[in-house]
């Protein structure tokens, strides 16, 4: 699937619509999910055209996929989540219903969180 930069995340990159930024580093941006589905939800998303986290996986270069998961873990810390625990989902492609086509990773903290969705 070709990468769209028309997304609404792609906009939210280039600041041509608000977001409630949390992090931002050359690597990564990171804000609130606009309906949160956990006391803390915040979408983590690379600087990077990729469409999917199988994408961003197979494509990015180990600087870029480096620099991601280190703010994805600085971003927990800095939400104050690493003691008590969180959960981080990514979806990828149709069956997963993934709905903005740009690599994202849902970071879901702040109370006791049930059992994983199927
Ligand atoms: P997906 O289903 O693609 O994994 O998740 C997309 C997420 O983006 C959803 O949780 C949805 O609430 C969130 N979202 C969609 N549009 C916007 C937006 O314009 N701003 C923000 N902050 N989140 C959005």
């Amino acid at each position: 699937m070709a990468y769209d930069p028309g997304n609404i995340f792609a906009r939210i990159l280039r600041k041509e619509i608000p977001a409630r930024t949390v992090y931002e580093d050359d690597f990564a941006l990171a804000f609130h999910d606009i309906a949160p589905q956990a006391p803390i939800h915040v979408l983590v998303i690379p600087k990077g055209p990729y469409v999917s986290i199988a994408d961003f996986g197979a494509t990015a270069s180990p600087e870029e996929i480096t620099g991601f998961w280190r703010a994805v873990s600085k971003i927990a810390e800095e939400q104050g989540l690493t003691h008590e625990g969180f959960r981080l989902i990514s979806n990828s492609g149709p069956n997963s219903g993934q709905e903005v086509p740009h690599f994202h990773v849902h970071l879901f903290g702040g109370a006791a969180l049930g059992p994983l969705l199927t």
